[in-house]
């Protein structure tokens, strides 16, 4: 009894040994899948992330003005699996550390991540294309020419035309 005593007045002015959250922040573990980041201006609209998203929580669609690729991700459907991360060639979609994804329900269908890739024209042709992000250069040449910057100007069709010759 006197030992109970004696570690119950120690611990009393130890103060608490317990995690304060959610009154105040706690750790966070290194490499923790979190909530979706999306940078549109990184985006090639591959669409590899809408493919292998295990929870389906991912949708790209053009806009009905036609001016561009709208971009959506349910965070409430997110498995954090990752996977768009792994497959994501230019690392435009990304798993933060941020665990704060309660929410109540009602909210379920608001919780999202947007975006918009808004089309650019060919120089060529004018026909309206997804922009092609300097990050998916990096990703395929070592160093970037004047004629890689002009092939980038150009629509799939034009770029295919100027291959050729
Ligand atoms: S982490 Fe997995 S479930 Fe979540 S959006 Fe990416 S692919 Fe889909
Ligand atoms: S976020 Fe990445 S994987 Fe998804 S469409 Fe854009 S470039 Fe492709």
């Amino acid at each position: 009894m006197a030992s109970f005593l004696k570690i119950a007045i120690r611990n009393l002015f130890k103060g608490p040994c317990t995690d304060p959250y959610p009154f105040g922040e706690t750790f966070v573990p290194r490499g923790l899948r979190g909530k979706i980041k999306y940078n549109a201006e990184a985006c090639v609209a591959c669409r590899m992330c809408e493919y292998v998203c295990a929870g389906g929580a991912i949708q790209i669609k053009e806009a009905p003005d036609k001016s561009g690729l709208e971009f959506i991700l349910w965070h409430n459907t997110c498995a954090f699996c990752g996977l768009c991360e792994h497959y994501c060639p230019t690392k435009a979609i990304r798993l933060t550390e941020d665990f704060h994804t309660a929410h109540r329900q009602e909210d379920k269908y608001r919780y999202v991540e947007k975006g918009f890739i808004k089309y650019v024209h060919c120089v060529q042709c004018a026909a309206p294309m997804v922009p092609v992000a300097p990050e998916l250069l990096s990703v395929a040449y070592e160093q970037v020419n004047k004629d890689i910057e002009r092939l980038r100007q150009l629509c799939p069709k034009c770029r295919q035309k100027q291959a050729f010759r």
